[in-house]
């Protein structure tokens, strides 16, 4: 049975994407079948993977609204080894158009239930809002992975998100649990940063990840070349970082 983890946080530029990318590819390496699902009307996730949002048809977005079901959709990201389905801005319509739709927050989780015995865990990355995209994503998931960089305003958005975990988990989906806090784009350099990660670690504890992903050019770089870091380049500090954050994952999955 897949394990579904949402990548969520309501700010943009977070790191959410690059989480998303470098952990389905890392956990592909350590042996995992993947599935990223690509949220974000920017399509970021599907670039980064090496698949041209562009040449999509059908995407995620006629998944949700019914039109097409997830294997006629999932594509290959032959170099991140795991698959996709691909988002692009077609899926900024979805917001408008699910409204009217029976059972709307709950598209995304019964188009997996199909394909549920193909993959041991499905990645969602959420576009930066807490919206009815993301609420799907809320809804079919496990678990919420966070990426977080540690600044002294990162705490604040993290209030809003845990509230709106907390009713997706009592109204539409008992099984939600925040499995980890990840603390991302870490420059020890910083002052500020190393406070706010050891303060990260001393407020909530184990639901923090071990791993922390260091801010590392080559994960930036990576995506103008449609590969994740891990693949682009695999000895690069941030790469290593996300294929250390895998193997904890996977021993946070099992521990569920
Ligand atoms: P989000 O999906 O939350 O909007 P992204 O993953 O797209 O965030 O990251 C925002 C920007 O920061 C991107 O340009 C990305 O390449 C860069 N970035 C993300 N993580 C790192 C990192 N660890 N080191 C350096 N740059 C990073
Ligand atoms: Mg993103």
């Amino acid at each position: 049975m897949a394990k579904i983890f949402c990548i969520a946080n309501q700010k943009g530029g977070v790191g959410k994407t690059t989480t998303c990318v470098n952990l389905a590819a890392g956990l592909a390496q350590i042996g995992q079948r993947v599935l990223l699902v690509d949220l974000d009307p920017q399509g970021n996730a599907t670039m980064g993977s090496g698949v041209d949002k562009r040449s999509l048809d059908p995407s995620v977005y006629d998944v949700l609204l019914g039109n097409a079901t997830v294997a006629e959709t999932r594509r290959r990201s032959e170099l991140g080894g795991y698959d996709v389905l691909g988002a692009n801005r077609e899926l900024a319509g979805a917001e408008v158009e699910l409204v009217g739709l029976d059972g709307r927050e709950r598209r995304l989780k019964d188009a997996l239930a199909v394909v549920d015995a193909e993959y041991d865990i499905v990645l969602v990355d959420c576009p930066p809002s807490l919206s009815m995209l993301t609420l799907n994503g809320l809804c079919s998931a496990h678990g919420v992975l966070v990426p977080m960089q540690c600044e002294y305003y990162a705490l604040e958005g993290l209030t809003d998100l845990v509230n709106t975990i907390k009713q997706v988990h009592g109204n539409l989906n008992h099984d939600l649990k925040v499995i980890g806090l990840l603390r991302v784009m870490f420059d020890p350099r910083i002052t500020l940063q190393q406070q706010v990660a050891d303060q990260l670690k001393a407020h909530f504890g184990d639901k923090v990840f071990n791993t922390v992903i260091p801010r590392n050019v080559r994960l930036a770089e990576a995506p103008s070349y449609g590969q994740p870091g891990v693949v682009f380049d695999p000895h690069a500090k941030g790469a290593q970082a996300y294929v250390e954050c895998a193997r904890e994952m996977v021993a946070r999955v099992k521990a569920l």
